[in-house]
């Protein structure tokens, strides 16, 4: 048996790992590279396609629709490439939610692009893909249930086991026999964080004989989310005193429910002035429809009950959600305090770009950044404290205020990466640390070694290992 890393080794972008036997090939993600400089270039790989076109995967399994997860399988059809795609149900819904907004980026990158190149006097360039070729992969999504084991390919059962990192989100147990030989390969996923009170925990595989997991935040644990309560809470005060926006620039899915969910319990102590809030994003709102379709996929039983029963987790009289990008605009002339979450997360494009240009050289902004911010992304640079940025081509003096605010992470922390593997300890499986940094990875699996005996491996891209 062989295990390929196509993506997500030594960053947290691209994840993808081809698992090769004797008698199948099994595509774990297909996710898109995305923030670093040489993103594209990896996105557009020919060796990626040639490893792929020799393989003729069997079967692509997605543990959850985060475009790093499913954003280049968009790709498979004009590289002549199909195969069956199986995930869990909600996450079929969530993925042609992102994919479709993925490949309309694709195009309006490519047109803009297209453009500076032209007045250059060079050629255009192709989208990466269109609306039509994610139209096209997502008629292979097959749905399954959670803890069902299914035959995927000759000699390969899947069984999807709940993460806890966004809404469909699971690891994926392989269980895989190979010239006679069984042996379970448990992919983490990206992985939830414990102790949120109200979401169903992850499920912790028991068993395991290679183990290929994420690491994003392998070197760190999060402030305890009461703390990152109190910090908002803060944050909103020193707003409402000078007047300014605060703008948290949130990724539509996931991200931007759970603020609304803290501002909600902000509200609820009282501790939430009667500021507006918006919601600058259509995916967002058409994300929110989804968690209400799905949402006993995601959290407690007793949660589940007390919905049941008429409790909202999202309960905001002030909410306001934009559709439309002159809406959009119109928040710019706005007088006073308001609350203004917009995507990308990452601030690598979207609506937050024109909130940022119009509102990051005054002082009386605050910047509030509640999720992970790739190396090279904006965000990123917000975060460092870069004192000037580019922002939709004008340069822009960074005068407002960056808070960094990580106890809202949808990822695991160190402590929770340890816990969610510690029943391997028996089993000592080969282990495999990817999608991570590598100082957080090389953390992460040296905790590993300690924790449960696992001989382990740092995979770099491309490179492949026999078991
Ligand atoms: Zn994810
Ligand atoms: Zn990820």
């Amino acid at each position: 048996m062989k295990l390929t890393f196509l993506g997500a080794a030594g960053e947290v972008t691209g994840s993808a790992t081809l698992v090769e036997t004797s008698e199948a090939t099994v595509l774990v993600d297909f996710g898109l590279h995305q923030g670093a400089a040489d993103s594209d270039r990896r996105n557009r790989s020919t060796a990626i396609r040639q490893t792929l076109r020799r393989a003729k995967p069997d079967a692509i399994v997605v543990t959850h629709a985060h475009i790093d997860h499913v954003g280049r399988l968009p790709l498979l059809p004009s590289w002549g490439i199909k195969a069956p795609i199986h995930s869990t149900a909600p996450t079929v819904d969530l993925a042609g939610l992102l994919l479709r907004d993925s490949a309309h980026i694709q195009s309006e990158d490519a047109r803009g692009e297209t453009r500076r190149r032209q007045r250059g006097g060079r050629k255009a360039v192709e989208p990466l893909y269109t609306v039509a070729d994610a139209e096209a992969v997502l008629e292979w999504f097959r749905p399954h249930e959670c803890d069902t084991p299914v035959e995927i390919a000759n000699g390969v059962t899947l069984r999807f086991l709940h993460s806890a990192h966004l809404l469909g989100a699971a690891s994926v147990e392989l269980r895989v026999i190979d010239r006679g030989v069984e042996r379970r390969l448990v992919f983490s996923g990206d992985l939830g964080p414990g102790g949120v009170p109200f979401l169903k925990p992850p499920h912790r595989p028991e068993h395991a004989d290679v183990l290929v997991i994420e690491s994003t935040y392998g070197d760190r644990d999060h402030r305890p989310l009461e703390e990152t309560v109190r910090e908002f809470d803060r944050v909103i005060d020193h707003a409402m005193i000078d007047g300014g926006k605060i703008l948290i620039p949130a990724f539509a899915v996931g991200r931007t429910q759970g603020v609304l969910v803290m501002l909600t319990a902000l509200r609820r102590d009282g501790r939430l002035p009667d500021i507006p809030v918006y919601v600058d994003s259509p995916m967002a709102i058409e994300a929110g429809d989804l968690y209400r379709k799905w949402y006993e996929a995601l959290f407690t039983d007793e949660m589940i009950e007390r919905m049941k029963g008429g409790f909202r987790l999202i309960d905001l009289p002030q909410l306001h959600r934009v559709r439309t990008s002159d809406e959009s605009r119109r928040l710019n002339d706005m007088k006073g305090a308001a609350i203004i979450i917009a995507a990308s997360g990452m601030c690598s494009g979207g609506r937050i770009l024109h909130h940022l240009k119009h509102n990051l050289w005054k002082a009386n902004t605050d910047v509030v950044i509640v999720g992970y911010q790739a190396e090279g992304s904006l965000g990123r640079r917000l975060v460092n404290g870069a004192r000037r940025v580019n922002v939709l081509g004008a340069s822009v003096i960074v005068q407002a205020k960056i808070h960094t605010i990580n106890g809202l992470s949808a990822h695991a922390g160190r402590t929770d990466l340890l816990a969610w593997a510690a029943l391997l300890k028996g089993d000592r499986p080969r282990t495999f640390v990817n999608h991570g940094e590598n100082g957080p990875r090389l953390a992460l699996a040296t905790g590993l070694a300690e924790s449960i005996g696992c001989e382990w491996s740092l995979p770099g891209y491309r490179e492949s290992f026999e078991l």
